[in-house]
């Protein structure tokens, strides 16, 4: 166990009842350059969660060789509320059950008004305007009001995270390949990142309004850049990361990402030493497919996840077994781009309607949507 595992505790919505959140520090508070890690916000998507214990063991071993430099925050289980809350055995930790909110979205807008509110106290040290914006944001965090369970959970995930240099947010897909999120601003670094983990592909990210997690610490900085230069440089970076299904906890595929992690945190020099160079490979998405069934039934993937697939092909059949005609071919979905099955729906249970299957690749889907918020 770490030195410094801290247990809190957080309101439940009626007497008697409360949640605990398990956060591990590792090196000294207030050291440079700090990363903020969690795993479980949507409390059904566990192969995040397998990851940072994995962490938890190297960087613990890290910290009695006298190796940590900066300040290293891990919550493994970071929405104990989601995790407990279940319906016929299934855990539901995606939303609220109470208020029907989505855990990772409508996160506070800390950019709003931002700018105003500091234009006249940023001095020309980029340095000092820095650490003028962090008082600021904690400022604005201090203020937020715990005025339910979910918010009280929110505020203490936010006190931990508002002021890192770095901020991960572990998500995982239905089925899936594994994926790193970014926005424009940060794809060259988000590129270092996925090598170092050694996740298979980068995709777009952000711009979506919804204010998930990362966005909540990240745009506040893009913001103020955008406004004033480089007399404010962009002091955070903030990433969702899908490490891949549901089922992807298989403990050494944990164990080699949480090795990828510590490989990145050695990079941005929260760890002393040099981190050995990435020989992952990982492709760069612009553009996707998302399919969804145009009738209920079974679902069949010819394919298998990481496959490329062409213009016509077929990438799903969904079979109807009550069909009177036994003969009655299965309805097909046909992929309109080149494409890789990067994702896809889990349960092999379709209702009309159901997203199936995403492809990323680089030419324009001719038919299919947008592409959605997959974490
Ligand atoms: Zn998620």
């Amino acid at each position: 166990m770490p030195s410094a595992a801290e247990t809190i505790v957080l309101p439940g919505a009626v007497p008697g009842t409360s949640r605990q959140l398990r956060v591990f520090s590792f090196g000294e508070p207030g050291a440079r350059p700090k990363a903020y890690i969690q795993a479980g916000l949507h409390a059904d998507e566990p192969p995040g969660m397998m990851i940072l214990r994995e962490l938890c063991k190297l960087l613990a071993a890290a910290e009695e060789s006298g190796q940590i430099v900066g300040e290293i925050i891990l919550v493994p289980m970071a929405n104990p509320l989601g995790v407990d809350q279940a319906l016929n055995g299934a855990v539901m930790g995606r939303f609220e059950l109470r208020t029907g909110i989505n855990f990772n979205r409508a996160w506070p807008d800390f950019s709003s008004g931002l700018a105003d509110a500091l234009r006249k106290r940023l001095g020309d040290n980029a340095e000092e305007n820095v650490e003028l914006v962090r008082r600021e944001l904690k400022r604005r965090v201090a203020a937020l009001r715990a005025d339910s369970p979910a918010m009280a959970q929110r505020i203490a995930l936010a006190r931990r995270a508002f002021d890192a240099d770095l901020v991960v947010d572990l998500h995982s897909d239905d089925e899936s390949l594994s994926y790193l999120m970014a926005s424009p601003e940060q794809w060259e670094e988000a590129k270092r990142f996925a090598a170092d983990v050694g996740v298979h592909s980068l995709q777009p990210g952000g711009g979506s309004g919804a204010i998930c997690f990362d966005e909540c610490f990240m745009l506040p900085w893009i913001a103020l850049n955008k406004e004033f230069g480089d007399r404010v440089p962009v002091a955070c970076n903030a990433f969702t990361f899908e490490m891949g299904g549901v089922l992807d906890v298989e403990p050494k595929q944990s164990a080699r990402y949480a090795q990828g992690f510590l490989r990145y945190l050695r990079r941005i020099g929260c760890i002393a030493g040099a981190a050995p160079r990435s020989r992952n490979g990982v492709e760069e998405f612009e553009e996707f497919e998302m399919l969804d069934s145009p009738a209920g039934g079974i679902v069949l993937y010819p394919q298998a996840l990481g496959d490329w697939v062409s213009p016509g092909d077929v990438i799903a059949e969904i079979v109807d077994p009550s069909a009177p005609d036994l003969e009655a071919p299965p309805v097909q979905i046909k992929a309109s781009m080149k494409g890789c099955v990067v994702s896809r729906r889990l349960s092999r249970q379709v209702a009309f309607g159901d997203f199936v299957v995403m492809l990323g690749g680089h030419e324009k889907p001719k038919s299919g949507k947008q592409k959605l918020l997959m974490d």
